[in-house]
């Protein structure tokens, strides 16, 4: 028997993932591990309907930018909650070029440099080992957590991402495009009261692209 609620108890972290072809492309994972530490190894999952994971495979190179706790939340939205297949997704985000990777520096705690030496196929998702090349302490900013995007910044998982699991709720509404979800039961304002320009508050479209979860 598999409890899911046990995932749950795993910590994790929140990175950006970032590499470019013809164009820069990224997106947020919460897999990353460092897997040696002598001539440092690292190892990152990623779904493999991701623009970002294609682009990666051909290039064998990627950066990784830890987020900080005081990361931009439009970054998380932007990278977490819509492909890069349909938006440049680093057009109004400020990035550096480093080792010719698009490289998010600002608000963040560090970043990595990573040259790709094996990948490996796990079903849904691939993994990707990465040989560390340069690293980067950019701020002093507390690294953020999951357990902290999820519980400060109410945070959800899209359904593309590892850890995304189904949540029962009697009288909820959730977003179709990230996920998050409205719980009548612990809201002051009812979703039906809600006014017409309120937003999601992770990802931020409007109503309309929420659906009432039936169960
Ligand atoms: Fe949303």
């Amino acid at each position: 028997m598999i409890n899911k609620d046990v995932f749950r108890d795993i910590s994790y972290g929140m990175y950006l993932v970032s590499t470019k072809d013809e164009k820069n492309v990224g997106c947020i994972t919460n897999t990353l591990i460092q897997i040696t530490s002598e001539n440092p190894i690292i190892a990152i999952s990623l779904n493999k309907n991701n623009e970002t994971n294609r682009v990666i495979t051909n290039t064998n190179k990627f950066a990784v930018s830890v987020l900080s706790e005081d990361t931009d939340q439009e970054i998380i939205k932007t990278f977490g909650y819509s492909s890069s297949r349909d938006i440049n997704k680093f057009e109004n985000i400020e990035y550096e070029e480093i080792n010719n990777l698009p490289v998010i520096v600002k608000n963040v705690s560090s970043y990595l440099i990573c040259d790709v030496i094996n990948k490996i196929d796990c079903n849904t998702h691939d993994l990707f080992i990465g040989q560390v090349k340069e690293t980067v302490k950019v701020s002093n900013n507390s690294p953020m957590t999951y357990k902290y995007y999820h519980e400060v910044r109410k945070g959800t998982s899209p359904k593309n991402a590892p850890t995304f699991q189904e949540v029962k709720h009697e009288d909820a509404y959730r977003c179709t495009i990230c996920g998050y979800i409205y719980d009548n039961a612990k809201e002051e304002v009812r979703f039906e009261d809600l006014p017409d320009d309120w937003k999601c508050p992770t990802c931020g479209v409007g109503k309309d692209m929420f659906e009432k979860i039936t169960n």
